[in-house]
């Protein structure tokens, strides 16, 4: 996970204990805990001390994914976070999405033969329309960026896989774990349209903690089931 603000309902409901970090020289930080006689490691990706804020975004995604992945060699890896959604989807805020079946880049532009799907990425997602049917949830394409904001060749991109989740992490962990061949899922909950008025940073801040309780309470669920 990459914000404290998101992983606080997972980690107080689960009761995971905070181990700390795994590689000193590395700012992610592990929180541990059982639930449902499954181990969960939760790799939240830590704090910058530069500037004190959460490490979103791909760098620090892949690297947490990396370091959880060596570490843990999990049966699965699940990015759970919030996102945008768009109204042409019918999202509202607080909806859940499970990634299905692809999570891609829409800022990785690379108008080279082969270049251009190597930098979309298409990476395959855990086949999860029965996990949705069970839980409630909806399916889409999530697309990952390095921007919370968005331009004309991001969004065209986004159309063109028919991408419907927006955020800034799925792609890059989704990558790492198809390196190590496990299962990938990724479950995000809405806390902005992107194709609505209100100002992104605005609505995301507006809705951060809703969304991230109604992410808890899916991911518990869907913790649960698989
Ligand atoms: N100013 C905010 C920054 C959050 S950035 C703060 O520190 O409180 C947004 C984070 O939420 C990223 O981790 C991203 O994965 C997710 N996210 C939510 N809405 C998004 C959107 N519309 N576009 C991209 N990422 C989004």
């Amino acid at each position: 996970m990459a914000m404290l603000a998101e992983a606080k309902p997972i980690i107080s409901s689960l009761n995971l204990v905070k181990v700390g970090k795994v590689n000193k020289n590395l700012p992610m930080e592990l929180y541990s805990g059982v639930y449902k006689g499954k181990v969960v490691n939760l790799l939240l990706n830590g704090k910058c001390s530069t500037h004190g804020v959460d490490h979103i975004g791909t760098q620090a995604a892949t690297l947490g994914a990396h370091l959880g992945i060596e570490k843990f060699s999990p049966n699965m890896v699940i990015n759970a976070g919030t996102a945008g959604g768009f109204l042409h989807d019918g999202a509202s805020v607080g909806d859940v999405y499970l990634s299905h079946p692809i999570v891609c880049f829409h800022d990785r532009r690379i108008n080279l033969p082969n270049f251009k799907e190597y930098g979309i990425g298409n990476y395959p997602c855990y086949p999860s329309t029965n996990l949705a049917k069970e839980l409630g949830l909806k399916l889409g394409v999530v697309s990952t960026g390095n921007s919370l904001d968005f331009n004309t060749f991001d969004k065209n991109l986004m159309k063109s896989y028919n991408g419907v989740v927006k955020d800034m992490e799925a792609a890059a962990i989704a990558w790492v774990a198809q390196l190590y061949s496990t299962p990938f899922i990724a479950i995000k909950a809405i806390t902005d349209i992107v194709d609505g008025d209100i100002p992104t940073e605005e609505e995301f801040l507006l809705n951060l903690s809703e969304a991230s309780k109604k992410l808890g309470e899916k991911t518990l669920e869907l913790l649960a089931i698989i």
